[in-house]
């Protein structure tokens, strides 16, 4: 089993990161991406800045393999976009690792070898077989040793209905429905959206990052209107930290977004949980609330909140995830959004995010499941402990190399309906492992 390859799933920043630390661990990785090249997920939020710095971006490993090769490394203290962030680093990165990475092999299936998920006997023992698919349609097994899982959440956003599910009329309307941050640099999504009235639901930094945009195209276009809708009873923390962030830029974000909101440009709906979308004869769409609320004459809508990990093809697999968050087990109190708002999350590695299936991890966006605070700089910590533990070396696999900047909002539920107070103490009165800078 040993000539076998690790096979990482993605060539995102946090499957390619996985790549880079197998390689210094000696193993031979082989990274499947179902896009035509890195970073495909990255690249479709292109025209997003990031609110971490390019010094919080650039994995370890990675900077290590990419310097070899003659790379310039971005100025640590600015802020990349999503397309610089794929363009200076993980193409470059793919490049470095060569044959290593694969395009157009989406990843459709796991198995252990010969044994679907009830079969016992010999499982530890047997290597995995990855199910692999092309554009077009040709299929592929690949026999692996260990599996490590970055595929991320990007394609299986949350609906808009407040339940989880679809609302009533959701599917139908999917035409006036955005699932991702609109491009209003783009002249054609300008059009879409000015003098409209556009409704963001949602409560994350991906809302916020809207609802900047859309009040910067509503001076251009006085007649736009924006409606913004959280299922929480109150902004409440919503905008964050302000000053009190440690990530400078993440704490800007909820400030202009605050700003916006006073300046009148949006109007604000807590306490809303869409049961239903109604369409009137001339197109318009009425959001209806499970308490009857209606928000109408609704042109646009663009729903931000949050991702879901797609674990369907994971199904032959034995993983132990948390009922709640679908988070690996260990992992989930630490992150849980019904008692942490800090953003902060707390050392973490291997141990944590190991499952019955052994040699099986998530790691990066997915292995959050349901909870809304990954960073990049966590999912490097992750997968530099994932392969220490896969060499063998137990001591460097629970080490802790990171120290992560907090939010500036902690003692707060992060979750529409708590108070603020409700979790006082909640993630910050935590006792945290002895930190150091990721490095
Ligand atoms: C708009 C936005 C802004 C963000 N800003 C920040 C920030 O400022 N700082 C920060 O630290 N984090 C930020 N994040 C969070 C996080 O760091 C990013 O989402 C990051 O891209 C996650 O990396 P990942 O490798 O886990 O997943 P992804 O980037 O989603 O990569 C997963 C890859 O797997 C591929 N894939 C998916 N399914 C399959 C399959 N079945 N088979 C093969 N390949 C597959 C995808 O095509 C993709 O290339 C942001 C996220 C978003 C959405």
């Amino acid at each position: 089993m040993n000539e076998l390859p690790v096979v990482v799933i993605g060539a995102g920043p946090v499957g390619l990161a996985a790549a880079a630390e197998l390689v210094e661990r000696g193993f031979e990785p082989l990274v499947l991406e179902r896009g035509a090249e890195a970073g495909a997920g990255v690249a479709e939020w292109n025209h997003v800045r990031l609110f971490s710095a390019w010094s919080e971006l650039v994995a370890p490993a990675a900077g290590r393999l990419l310097e070899d090769t003659g790379w310039a490394r971005p100025d640590g203290d600015a802020y990349p976009t999503g397309s610089d962030w794929a363009e200076r680093y993980l193409r470059p990165l793919a490049t470095a690792l060569g044959d290593r990475v694969r395009f157009d092999a989406e990843v459709v299936g796991v198995a252990r070898r010969g044994r679907d998920r009830v079969v016992d006997s010999g499982r530890d023992e047997e290597s995995f077989t990855v199910h692999v698919r092309a554009v077009d349609g040709s299929e592929e097994r690949i026999a692996a040793r260990a599996i490590i899982d970055a595929s991320g959440t990007w394609s299986t956003p949350n609906p808009l209905g407040g339940e989880g599910l679809p609302a009533v009329g959701e599917r139908s309307a999917v035409d006036r429905i955005a699932y991702r941050v609109p491009d209003l640099a783009d002249p054609v999504v300008r059009t879409r959206y000015a003098g409209r009235h556009v409704v963001v639901a949602g409560s994350g930094h991906s809302a916020l990052t809207a609802l900047v945009a859309l009040s910067g195209l509503a001076k251009d276009a006085p007649d736009t209107r924006i409606s913004w809708v959280l299922r929480r009873g109150s902004v409440g923390n919503t905008f964050g930290g302000g000053d009190a962030d440690q990530l400078p830029a993440r704490g800007a974000l909820g400030l202009r977004a605050q700003a916006a909101v006073k300046s009148g440009l949006i109007t604000v709906v807590t306490g809303f949980r869409t049961e239903a979308l109604e369409r009137d004869d001339a197109g318009r769409l009425t959001l209806v609330s499970a308490a009857g609320q209606r928000i109408e004459q609704v042109d646009e809508v663009v729903t931000l909140s949050g991702f879901r990990p797609d674990l369907t093809w994971l199904s032959e697999l034995r993983l132990e995830l948390d009922p709640t968050l679908q988070a690996p087990v260990a992992l989930a109190p630490l992150i849980d959004p019904n008692v942490h708002s800090c953003g902060t999350v707390y050392p973490h590695g291997a141990q944590e995010l190991a499952h019955p299936e052994k040699n099986f991890y998530l790691a990066g966006m997915k292995s959050y499941g349901r909870a809304p605070t990954f960073l990049a700089m966590t999912g490097y910590e992750q997968v530099r402990s994932i392969a220490a533990e896969l060499a063998g070396d137990h001591e460097a696999a629970t080490r802790v190399e990171l120290r992560m900047a907090e939010t500036g909002v902690c003692g707060g539920a992060g979750l529409f309906d708590e108070p603020d107070d409700a979790a006082a103490g909640g993630c910050c009165a935590a006792p945290k492992a002895e930190v150091l800078t990721l490095s």
